[in-house]
């Protein structure tokens, strides 16, 4: 009990004394961050942890003035097979009107980390914007806060709360809190169904605002989830933050309360407040389909284009896009003919080819040299430093060469000869935008217009009218394309980090190219501008010096960079290789089995510490005949195990119906709370009906039950007259978070190396249910 009052106490002080009473306190958040994830710890859905989270939750909430009540329900998401038993927490302040706004965050974390930025941040950062609106002495809706349980389950929370009546008929929109990462940026990344009049609202709250709608067109095609889809599937419009910055802590032990930065908690917190209350201020009970296209402008302005304003400048931007192709294709054919107009195309193709090339060539050099698959992981920076240099080191060899060729041979070097290329790359990336990457066509069609007015406006003859041009486009797409690219590349390491697959070569070197094809035509624009021809003339001795040096130079600078990626550690404590490892236990027929799997090659465990012996590279099932999966991870050993106490008994009966379906009561006993328990049906048997949803996986009808409670669970099942001979093979699994021999809170053994490694962990024990006596026939 004292863990829970001394931070009521500390709250009660802090909001008195932290600065405005009115403002949001990055202090009082994160006292709520450092009692859910450190006081309290890991908590997935069905721990006791988890109680003790919802506990504090409850009384946090109850002192802003809140109504609380827990909503307890067996989820179910029957399009997966999926169910959990979850406890959600659902708080209500009353407002002017009966309609609500939302704020949602999920408290329970997975069992590998003590989930401070996921999703303790968003917890806290709900609590102190619910305390904060709790006080404002005019509320034109009611506040909802909605922290949700068993999100790491499969969005299990959510699922049950939109099946909540008071919930659904009084949440008008919302705003979801969450994490990817432990430090900022914070961006709005997801938004809708309908999010026309919701982004303006988030583009008019007064503080300072991050997103853009290019990263919806990029999370749609990510192997990640949130409540938030859960709820846009039910048709409720909300807002999406998540904190996205450093990367390498989610999902893993490392995701502690002193990894979280209070800049996460600061932008989380600015955003969610602000956007709040310009909702509030907005009527929310209007509706569009409209789905708007948004930026920040270096996250001091947010701009909003409605679809129709977005399409129409789409095509004004590939109008005069086309317009400006004609004209600068005159130019280039005074200066070289039209011989010079086709040369300067094969010039540039083959340079965008022999670059491209390069740095792919630089990718698997690195590789190679480092003996490991993912050398850049820990050290990016260097590795970009590295394809950006070879990308200068390149362009500069071909513009060498270029010089040493007779002048008929040459590309065109004017400005114009330059934008006549970068039109025709640009429009094809737009209008494939405009068809295939909608919300993010902006990143495309705003420089395409930019560059569009230059080249039309400028004199064409005018070479210092033509640098300023440059000038001005440049601004652009570095303001457009430079921060964004630095965050995406920043996320993307991670992100691939923990995908079961080995990354492929081609990723960073296609983005670094793509990024160069938006901001490197300026720069070469704005140098050719200032060197005039013939490029032959002799330069002046100063510009001679310079140039004699800038290639070895460049090359000097290549070679330090390629050092220091050769010298960079793959991995460390902080940037943690991601592996997996699972114990399988068949209590059918006694065998055991260990896995580790990961996307370096070596097993890399230690042998000394009491570890299974026998390590072999895994190929099939783990146990044949057993239905059990494998893991992903493209290098998997195994190890044969001993068998362990299953963490369930099940007992199984059936009646038969006078149509002759069978029904089976499948009973599954256990003395630990948490437990996923998978009801599994004879292979090819599906059944006409059950007590939980299920799917066929594999050939084989499965249902599974998270966060199952203590005691005795029982599935009933009705399977067809014709599967009577096979009951015998209905199985029951137990999921669990530890391996045998773990220890402390992960419950992992320790020959499992954790310096430079973090370990995703399950067991799974397969049991075959006892047969109870058969129930006379159903009448
Ligand atoms: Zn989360």
């Amino acid at each position: 009990m004292r863990a829970l009052i001394l931070p009521l106490i500390w709250t009660a002080l802090l909001s008195g004394c932290a600065g405005r009473p009115n403002a949001f306190s990055d202090q009082n958040a994160r006292t709520h961050v450092n009692q859910l994830a450190g006081a309290i710890g890991s908590r997935p859905a069905g721990s006791d942890a988890n109680r003790r989270a919802r506990e504090y939750l409850i009384d946090q909430l109850r002192f802003f003035g809140y109504t609380v009540r827990v909503q307890e329900a067996q989820a179910q998401r029957p399009e997966l097979g999926i169910s959990a038993h979850v406890f959600n927490i659902i708080a209500i302040v009353p407002g002017a009107r009966p309609d609500a706004l939302g704020l949602m965050a999920h408290y329970d974390s997975r069992a590998t980390t003590p989930g401070a930025g996921d999703d303790a941040l968003g917890v806290a950062v709900a609590l102190e914007c619910a305390r904060l609106l709790a006080a404002r002495p005019v509320r034109q809706h009611a506040v909802m806060v909605l922290l949700t349980d068993a999100e790491e389950e499969g969005l299990m929370g959510a699922a049950a709360l939109v099946r909540d009546p008071e919930v659904m008929a009084r949440l008008r929109a919302y705003i979801n809190l969450d994490a990817v990462g432990a430090d900022a940026p914070v961006p709005l990344f997801q938004t809708g169904p309908g999010n026309g009049w919701l982004v303006g609202a988030w583009a008019r709250a007064g503080a300072a605002r991050r997103g853009g709608s290019y990263q919806v067109e990029i999370y749609k095609r990510l192997p990640s989830d949130t409540d938030f889809s859960v709820l846009a599937g039910a048709g409720v419009p909300g807002l999406n933050f998540a904190a996205v910055g450093d990367g390498y802590a989610y999902h893993t032990p490392r995701d502690t309360p002193d990894r979280l930065t209070t800049r996460a908690i600061a932008e989380m917190g600015t955003a969610a407040l602000s956007t709040a209350e310009s909702l509030d201020r907005a009527d929310l009970a209007q509706r569009s389909q409209q789905q708007a296209v948004y930026f920040d402008v270096a996250g001091a302005r947010a701009l909003v284009l409605r679809p129709s304003f977005s399409s129409a400048f789409s095509v004004l931007a590939i109008v005069l896009a086309t317009i400006a192709l004609v004209r600068t294709t005159r130019v280039t054919a005074a200066a070289g003919g039209l011989s010079g107009v086709l040369r300067t195309f094969v010039w540039a193709l083959a340079g965008v080819l022999l670059v491209g090339a390069a740095l792919l060539g630089m990718t698997a050099l690195l590789r190679e040299a480092r003996e490991v698959y993912h050398p850049w992981y820990a050290h990016p920076w260097r590795f970009w430093v590295l394809l950006v240099l070879t990308l200068f080191v390149t362009v500069e060899i071909l513009l060498r060469a270029g010089d040493r060729l007779p002048r008929g041979w040459r590309a065109v070097r004017h400005p114009s000869a330059v934008w006549m290329v970068t039109l025709v790359c640009w429009l094809a990336m737009a209008v494939g935008a405009e068809g295939f990457v909608p919300a993010a066509a902006y990143l495309w069609s705003v420089p395409l217009l930019v560059l569009a007015l230059v080249t039309i406006v400028a004199p064409s003859a005018d070479r210092s009218a033509a640098g300023a041009g440059a000038l001005i486009v440049l601004a652009v797409t570095g303001a457009l394309w430079l921060p964004e690219g630095r965050e995406m590349l920043r996320f993307g390491v991670p992100m691939f980090g923990r995908l079961p697959i080995l990354t492929p070569l081609a990723v960073y070197p296609a983005a670094v190219l793509l990024i160069a094809a938006m901001v490197a035509p300026a720069v070469l624009a704005v140098d050719m501008a200032m060197k005039p021809p013939p490029r032959d003339a002799p330069l002046t001795p100063g510009r001679r010096r310079l140039r004699i040096l800038l290639t070895p130079a460049l090359l000097v600078a290549l070679s330090v960079a390629f050092a220091a990626c050769y010298l960079a550690e793959a991995y460390t404590y902080d940037r943690p290789l991601q592996r997996a490892v699972q114990y399988v236990a068949d209590h059918g027929t006694g065998r055991a089995v260990w896995e580790v799997a990961g996307v370096e090659p070596g097993l890399d465990v230690d042998l000394t510490g009491g570890a299974p012996s026998g390590w072999v590279p895994a190929t099939g099932p783990p146990l044949s005949g057993v239905r059990a999966t494998a893991l992903p991870h493209p290098f998997a050993f195994r190890a044969p195990g001993v068998i362990q106490p299953a963490p369930v008994e099940a007992t199984w009966r059936s009646a038969t119906a006078p149509d002759g379906a069978i029904q089976v009561d499948v009973a599954v006993t256990t003395s630990r709370s948490g437990l996923t328990l998978l009801f599994l049906a004879p292979p090819g048997v599906v059944p006409a009906g059950s007590s939980l949803p299920g799917l066929v996986r594999e050939g084989a009808w499965v249902a599974s039950l998270a966060a199952a409670p203590a005691g005795t669970t029982v599935l009933s099942v009705t399977f067809p007259a014709a599967a009577a001979a096979r009951l015998g093979e209905i199985r029951v699994g137990a999921v669990d978070r530890g391996l045998p021999g773990g220890e402390g809170w992960l419950r992992q053994p320790p020959w499992l190396a954790s310096a430079r490694t973090v370990w995703h962990a399950r067991s799974l024990h397969l049991v075959v249910p006892v047969a109870e006596a058969r129930e006379p026939a159903l009448r």
